[in-house]
């Protein structure tokens, strides 16, 4: 006899993104006539910039090469990309972190879902709420005990502590769905939270690369102390179009320790380190030479062209929707603008009216968690004249 997981009976069927894509399917079947325009799940529009480009090129001929070819890549990443990454990530913003706390990885979604692997199902979580569906699936996946901190207009998007201490708390930051983020002096409050509780933060910065303001952390690490507390998982997808392409990156410091119930204390760093060499490959070589030339002054310029693009869009998204009478938060420092549904409609309802009558569609909030009802989800990553012509439809709305 097989037997399940029971605690998969628990998360639904769904996934979020597969239910909207459902109802779109169903919708184009219906009316194919019809021309949708997507600023739902957030996926990358504009092409691989050719600093990028050259480097795939590049490191795809020394595969034709057994000269130069290269097989299983270190699990914990190459040292050519590590280096980039401490030194354009960390170092110039007066953080130190060894080459040894760098894990290089296929992205942010699995290590933030694998990250539980090392860590007891007995720990309390906190989660912010809404947030990334990762978080609260991947803990539910084993039976973890969940705190949701609403973050609401009401608290300013600003997640009050848990009512009982938690061992571990998610926060992201640049937020997605929200797209809110925290100053420095909100960020430091819990990092001194983890510090007086001996909590572990998983800090969520795939959308660093989108601050554009003075005083928002780019990392939890600008915050003093935070390396005996936080592990930070970084990506890029967002910041460099690597949806398609898969490398991110998780920071697990040397001074983040932690307890067996016995209280034998061991390094999460050798843990994950330990967990990395036993289920993880490691990035392919290609791929990594291309994330090192995100690096490169080129690369970075021309990245930038591109957040700069996508930021615009954002500006064109809340402005438009302003403009006809709709609150909206985000959009500033992320590439994700969080709409109040006009008329108090359910998350769903704005969801279909939208998709049924002007052929757009968005995320509803409520797929993000329970505070996110009420609320809707567009992303600053289509291209401009998708994104032009959805707020033109909209605005024929109202
Ligand atoms: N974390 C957050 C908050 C995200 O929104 C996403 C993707 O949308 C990810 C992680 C996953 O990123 P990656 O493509 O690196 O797996």
């Amino acid at each position: 006899m097989i037997k399940i997981n029971e605690h998969y009976t628990e998360i639904g069927n769904n996934y979020l993104f597969a239910e909207v894509a459902r109802r779109v399917q169903d919708y184009k079947a219906n009316h194919p006539d019809k021309t949708v325009i997507s600023l739902g799940i957030g996926d990358v529009t504009q092409p691989i910039v050719p600093a990028v480009i050259d480097a795939l090129h590049k490191a795809s001929d020394e595969m034709a090469d057994a000269k130069t070819m290269r097989g299983y890549a270190p699990y914990e990443g190459y040292d050519f990309l590590i280096q980039a990454i401490l030194k354009h990530d960390f170092t110039g913003r007066g953080i130190h972190l060894e080459a040894d706390e760098i894990f290089v990885s296929d992205g942010a979604k699995s290590d933030t879902g694998n990250i539980g692997d090392i860590l007891s199902h007995d720990n309390y979580i906190a989660i912010t709420d809404p947030a990334y569906p990762v978080y609260v699936d991947t803990n539910k996946m084993v039976g973890r005990e969940i705190e949701l901190l609403p973050c609401t207009p009401e608290n300013h998007f600003v997640p009050s502590f848990p009512k009982r201490p938690a061992d571990i708390i998610y926060l992201c930051y640049p937020n997605n769905p929200t797209g809110t983020v925290l100053t420095k002096e909100q960020l430091t409050k819990w990092v001194d939270y983890a510090l007086n509780h001996h909590s572990l933060i998983l800090f969520d910065a795939a959308y660093e690369a989108f601050v554009s303001q003075p005083g928002i952390p780019h990392s939890i690490y600008e915050i003093e102390g935070a390396k005996k507390v936080a592990i930070e998982f970084r990506s890029f997808s967002k910041t460099a179009g690597f949806t398609g392409l898969r490398a991110g990156y998780t920071v697990v410091p040397k001074e983040l320790i932690a307890q067996t119930s016995k209280g034998e204390v061991l390094s999460l760093n050798a843990m994950w380190k330990r967990r990395q060499s036993t289920k993880f490959n490691g990035t392919a070589y290609i791929i990594q030479r291309a994330a090192e030339a995100v690096y490169t002054p080129e690369g970075q310029k021309q990245i930038r062209e591109v957040i700069d693009y996508y930021m615009e869009n954002a500006k064109i998204i809340k402005s438009g929707l302003e403009k006809i009478g709709l609150t909206t938060y985000g959009g500033v420092n992320a590439p994700y603008i969080w709409v109040k549904t006009p008329q108090n409609q359910t998350s769903w309802e704005f969801f279909d009216v939208l998709l049924n009558q002007v052929q757009v569609v968005g995320t509803p909030g409520s797929g993000f968690g329970a505070s996110g009802e009420g609320f809707f989800r567009f992303t600053a990553f289509g291209n401009r004249e998708n994104t032009l012509e959805a707020v033109k439809r909209i605005q024929s709305l109202y």
